[in-house]
């Protein structure tokens, strides 16, 4: 296949400063949960971008010296020749594919705590870290910023070292330089206060050190925020808000590139929930007239069209993504190939960021195969193929078992998946009908279109089957996928034993039962002991049906673990507007149809409110019911019985899609692989090398 010429435009190399990409597609910095810690599995995962076909491929942010530590986030570094070495193997492997190598230098500020490192940080004043400990950062002098100019400027040197073709200047996200920038927080008097000259004075300087130490070879961007000193107003007339406009007057000719984004991380990254693509264009629209250096932005882009409207629109000239490579690392090979149904899109769930916030190696719910290119040696694109001629029945065609079937397909295997409903996808199908989180479906439809064209896999619709019809079919491996259930009995973190005798109350409803559209007729209680997204939605839900609507829950916060998506925030505020009551901080320990008793997780107060219904949404069972069933046959000796058994998804641990999907992969990629079971992966290990 060819590639269509309406994406030509996509394709044209792009010079920025003293280099050139090869076409339009550029990753740009995301956080890895790796940083310092895990060098090869980072170049593993860059280069698999490199190889999909991105242009420019850049780093997370990377602090330019000790007193700009984020621990525990793990940020990459650049303090001496160990980290040199350490991004080496990674500059190495993204020229290998013909794509540039990007760094993004980072000064802290008061967003860091260096919690790690115990070196004061050093911030435009005398202020509270941004990261919510208690301590403040010193106010600098001329000295320190001479000192920090001195930082950014020999991590330069050290980028050029290691091989990168790009060095940034993160002017934005509420690092050092952004607070310098900001009327707000820049209250100096001296000459890097006050006006808005005086306040650019010290990314001004940055960039020209940045320019006089590596520009020679090396490109110089900068990641610079489209609302400095302003919100947005689209009414306004003002299509650039604030000062942005003059900074852009004055530095738009400086660096070699622009990277636009905005401070509001929740928009930015915004969820498929609350923000659809190119989201940030009414931002960044006017920029490209007063600079004639290239500009990229992010928007979630995954439409080849709205890229191609982005660029012939004079919007932006790279497209940034960083969620979309995540997503698809082959996302720029798959257009110039013509295969834009092969495109694995991602759905805007920001499992991503979770890697971020709780310091583990980033995973996507659409790519099972991030953070595991090195340890695990996965591609996203090939599996091996397959090691014997066997018959495989996969049961349940939820994300597990259309991905086990996916993977097992594409090795060659003669596989068999038997779904009991007629519709497949399982909880993504089921939940993607739910408000705001009809992306979802992408889950599901990836995996069908692939499936579509493997003629090995053989789909089963309306296909109960029992232990007896899976001994019947005789084949050589079997694995439940048969998912889980939503329990009615309360049991969950706050509740281990369940609440008494609320299962037998007739109004008491699950998420399951919601989805089935079986609706409670009055004032309705949701109760969150998941604390991820599934509360907030079911309560949006309701709400929107017109039902008043209280949500309870144990934590201090609705949906506490959605900090690490940012699911949190916009739900709350969406919540609130639509008029939901929120009762933080309270287990539900009694329903008796009528009215619902919380308890006060600080004092044991109890009090009771009106409630018609109480939703559920605690904790999942298991449906292992076949899993046990067929053991036990096994076991037995029963006939038609397969070599191996095995669970996989929600059925064996009830977890989050993502989880559901790595589960049904592993499996396909495994099956006749001989793996060890004391080190099933590679361990990656730090250069512990200074000076
Ligand atoms: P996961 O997230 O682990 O993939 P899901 O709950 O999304 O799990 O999907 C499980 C799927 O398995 C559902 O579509 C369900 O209808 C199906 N299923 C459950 N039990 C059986 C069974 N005995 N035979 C066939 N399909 C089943
Ligand atoms: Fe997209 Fe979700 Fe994957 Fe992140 S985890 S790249 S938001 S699909």
């Amino acid at each position: 296949m060819t590639r269509d010429p309406r994406y030509d435009v996509l394709f044209e190399p792009v010079k920025i400063g003293p280099v050139t990409a090869k076409n339009r597609f550029y990753q740009v910095p995301h956080c890895t949960g790796s940083g310092w810690e895990r060098p090869r599995t980072l170049a593993g995962l860059r280069e698999i971008k490199a190889e999909g076909g991105w242009a420019v491929v850049n780093t997370e942010y990377c602090s330019v010296h000790p007193a700009c530590d984020d621990a525990p986030h793990p940020i990459a570094s650049l303090w001496d020749k160990g980290d040199i070495k350490s991004h080496a193997l990674m500059t190495e492997k993204v020229h290998a594919h013909g794509a540039l190598a990007g760094v993004e230098l980072c000064i802290g500020g008061a967003r860091m705590s260096n919690l790690g490192t115990r070196e004061v940080a050093l911030g435009v004043t005398s202020m509270p870290n941004m990261a919510g400990n208690p301590f403040q950062t010193r106010a600098m002098d001329k000295a320190d910023i001479r000192e920090v100019r001195r930082w950014h400027r020999n991590a330069a040197l050290r980028a050029k070292e290691a091989g990168f073709d790009i060095a940034y200047v993160y002017a934005t996200h509420g690092y050092l330089l952004s607070q310098f920038i900001s009327k707000a927080y820049n209250t100096r008097s001296d000459e890097y206060g006050g006006s808005m000259e005086n306040r650019i004075r010290l990314t001004r300087e940055i960039i020209e050190d940045t320019k006089e130490a590596v520009g020679d070879r090396m490109a110089v961007a900068v990641r610079f925020s489209a609302e400095t000193n302003g919100g947005y107003d689209a009414g306004d007339g003002n299509p650039m808000p604030g000062e942005t406009r003059e900074i852009f007057e004055i530095l738009g000719e400086l660096p070699d590139l622009w990277d636009i984004n905005i401070n509001d991380y929740s928009l930015e990254m915004g969820l498929s929930r609350f923000v659809g693509e190119a989201a940030l264009e009414p931002y960044v629209a006017s920029i490209k007239s007063i600079t004639s250096k290239p500009v990229v932005t992010v928007g979630r882009f995954t439409s080849p069209d709205t890229m191609v409207s982005q660029i012939k629109r004079g919007i932006i000239d790279f497209i940034g993504a960083a969620r979309p490579s995540i997503a698809d690392p082959f996302l720029p090979k798959k257009i110039e190939e013509g295969r834009l149904d092969d495109i694995r899109e991602c759905i805007g769930c920001n499992i991503c960021y979770m890697g971020d916030g709780r310091s583990v190696p980033i995973r996507c719910t659409q790519n099972p195969t991030m953070s595991e290119e090195w340890r695990r040696g996965w591609h996203p694109e090939h599996f091996p193929p397959k090691e014997s001629e066997s018959r495989v029945l996969i049961v349940g065609a939820g994300p597990a078992g259309l991905e086990a079937a996916h993977g097992l397909g594409k090795r060659g295997y003669d596989v068999m998946l038997a779904e009991a409903t007629r519709e497949l996808g399982g909880r993504v199908t089921l939940e993607s009908r739910l408000p705001g989180l009809s992306e979802w479906a992408r889950v599901r439809d990836y995996r069908l279109q692939q499936l579509e064209k493997l003629n090995n896999v053989e789909v089963f619709r309306e296909s109960d089957l029992s232990a007896d019809d899976v001994l019947g079919v005789e084949a050589d491996h079997v694995v439940t996928a048969t998912g889980s259930q939503w329990r009615n009995d309360g049991f969950g973190s706050a509740n281990p034993t369940g609440i008494a005798g609320i299962d037998a109350i007739d109004a008491l409803y699950t998420p399951d039962d919601i989805m089935a559209e079986q609706i409670p007729a009055g004032p309705s209680v949701v109760f969150d002991d998941d604390h991820y997204y599934m509360g907030s939605v079911i309560a949006e839900l309701l709400r929107a049906r017109g039902l008043p609507v209280t949500l309870v829950t144990p934590e201090d916060t609705i949906s506490a673990w959605g900090a690490y998506t940012m699911d949190r925030w916009r739900a709350q505020t969406k919540l609130m507007e639509m008029g939901v009551d929120l009762v933080v901080g309270h287990n539900l320990t009694a329903f008796d149809g009528r009215s619902a008793t919380l308890q006060c997780e600080y004092t044991d107060r109890q009090k009771t409110i009106g409630a018609a219904a109480v939703v559920l949404v605690t904790a999942r069972a298991p449906n292992d019911g076949l899993y046990q069933a067929l053991t036990e046959r096994m076991t037995a000796g029963a006939e038609g019985a397969p070599r191996t058994l095995k669970r996989i998804g929600d059925c064996e641990a009830p977890a989050i899609i993502a989880a559901a999907i790595y589960s049904g992969h592993r499996y396909a990629r495994e099956l006749d692989a001989s793996i060890d079971p004391d080190n099933p992966m590679k361990h990656d290990r730090v250069f512990f090398e200074d000076g």
